[in-house]
């Protein structure tokens, strides 16, 4: 059986910084549709690295992760700590996860500085061979 990795907020489990539902992905949704032999394997690598849900928001700069602030006109200010190593330890655990199911493909959330393609999780399972499709 094929097993995809997938943000566990695009499932709609409420697993984001806020920890509010959100609309399960209708991409997700249609992609289970054509793809019913698929099994996903839901992950949310912030949890992963032992973030609590609710967290701060963050903010990466250069590649770093900092605890920006909750008010979105602040967003691009540092004003916490560094908490890089958290999600560095998840996308590890992401990956080892990936791993043992043995995912070629992750569906992650776009704009995520963990789940991007950009993001911390992201990066790490691309560099390690695994196809990472962007989504909301
Ligand atoms: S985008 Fe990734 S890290 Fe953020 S809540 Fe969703 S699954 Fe968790």
């Amino acid at each position: 059986m094929r097993t995809i990795l997938v943000s566990a907020c695009l499932l709609g489990v409420a697993c984001r910084w806020h920890a509010q539902t959100v609309k399960p992905s209708w991409f997700v949704k249609k992609f289970v549709a054509e793809h019913p032999e698929v099994k996903l394997i839901p992950v949310c690598p912030e949890q992963l690295g032992g973030l609590s849900t609710p967290r701060p928001p963050v903010k990466m700069r250069r590649g770093r992760i900092y605890i920006t602030c909750e008010d979105k006109s602040k967003r691009n200010d540092v004003t916490g700590d560094d908490i890089t190593d958290a999600f560095v330890l998840g996308a590890k655990k992401t990956l080892a996860i990936a791993r043992k199911h043995r995912c070629k493909t992750a569906i992650l959330m776009k704009t995520s500085p963990s789940c991007s393609r950009t993001g911390i999780t992201g990066k790490l399972l691309l560099e390690n061979g695994i196809d990472v499709i962007s989504t909301f």
